[in-house]
């Protein structure tokens, strides 16, 4: 039997269980120039979410009744395609099954060897190269500049902390706990960290840890955090907008200070991107990537929840902050 998640309901607010719903399928058989895949390990992304509505964006909404996908590594177990052998791994954006067929179009071969396979799906993914990339063609940071980062202990945020600091300049997390604060400067090195479920007054508290204000601001949450980081942002300042999760589950368009004036007054540079912008110079990133981790100037965290089952609600936990690091279920 084979194992299918497909979106039951397009979530309302908070994705919820009832939304995904477990279908039973028999087991895929391979044709000429297919492979059988069988699924190692999945990353549930907070884009998801985007996906599960109905509303025009930059990829395809997900159909109802119909199986959900995201990256995903997975083993050749059959091969009738010569690219592919039995034992290779892929990586890919794979459909939420326990066996797939494929026809390798869009699919990666990693080496387990090279890395833990699971990293092809964080340091060495998606998230890996929208740090990179983000953080480098879009914010340019300098030696000594400030950068702060709010979604600092996810798996994008954990990313850019430690490449501004290799590319030295003094980094500020934000966090939604003590425990990942402390997780930034001390697994990560970042030089401060702000847990803003704590804190009072986050204009000050950005303020105060930034005394030569804000030169880059990488923004995983948008919202109020941002808002609060905004007024602290200096002359010729850049905003990369990355991610805006705070209002990925409201149901009305969230308002907020307008942003003009202070882009104005500070000339500063506000802008947005998805990391397909750069697909083009993805090896050069991998292998920027690669060269840090082994050279030990980067590392990364990783939250592994087991079991094929578990995936919806790995997914959910995303908007809790359950993970630290990259959320990854192991199949
Ligand atoms: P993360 O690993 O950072 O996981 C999500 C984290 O967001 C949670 O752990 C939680 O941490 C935080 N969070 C959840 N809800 C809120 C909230 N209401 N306010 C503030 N923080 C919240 O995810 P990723 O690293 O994969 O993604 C980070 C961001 O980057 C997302 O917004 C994502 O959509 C975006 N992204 C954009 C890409 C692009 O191409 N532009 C590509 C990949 C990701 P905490 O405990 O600190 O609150």
């Amino acid at each position: 039997m084979n194992n299918t998640i497909v979106l039951n309901n397009r979530p309302t607010g908070k994705p919820q269980e009832s939304d995904f719903k477990f279908v039973n399928e028999d087991k895929p058989e391979i044709t000429n120039g297919e492979i059988l895949l069988k699924t190692k390990f999945v990353s549930v992304d907070p884009y998801l979410r985007g996906r599960m509505s109905d509303a025009e964006s930059y990829v395809a909404p997900f159909e109802l009744n119909e199986p959900i996908s995201s990256g995903s590594i997975a083993e050749v177990i059959e091969s009738k395609h010569e690219a592919f052998k039995k034992g290779d791994f892929v990586s890919g954006a794979l459909e939420w099954k326990e066996y797939q067929t494929s026809k390798g179009k869009d699919l990666l071969k990693v080496d387990e060897n090279k890395a833990a396979l699971s990293a092809y799906l964080g340091v060495l993914g998606m998230t890996g190269l929208t740090a990179y990339f983000g953080l480098t063609e879009i914010g340019k940071p300098k030696k000594g500049e400030t950068i702060v980062v709010s979604g600092a202990a996810g798996a994008v945020g954990s990313i850019v902390g430690q490449i501004a600091k290799i590319l030295g300049c003094r980094v500020i997390g934000i966090a939604g706990t003590d425990e990942k604060v402390e997780m930034l400067k001390s697994k990560f090195g970042f030089d401060d960290g702000i847990n803003y479920n704590t804190v009072k007054d986050m204009t000050k508290a950005i303020a105060d840890a930034c005394p030569n204000g804000v030169d880059v601001y990488f923004d995983n949450v948008g919202g109020d955090i941002s808002d609060s980081v905004h007024v602290n942002i200096n002359r010729l300042g850049r905003i990369i907008v990355c991610g805006a999760i705070s209002g990925y589950n409201e149901t009305a368009v969230p308002t907020g200070p307008r942003v003009e004036h202070f882009l104005i007054r500070k000339s500063a540079l506000m802008q947005g991107f998805i990391v397909g912008n750069y697909a083009e110079k993805f090896s050069e990133g991998m292998q920027q990537l690669s060269k840090w981790l082994k050279e030990d100037k980067l590392t990364y965290s990783e939250t592994i929840v087991e079991g094929f089952d578990t995936i919806p609600q790995a997914f959910m936990d995303l908007f809790e902050g359950k993970n630290k690091g990259k959320m990854i279920i192991k199949i």
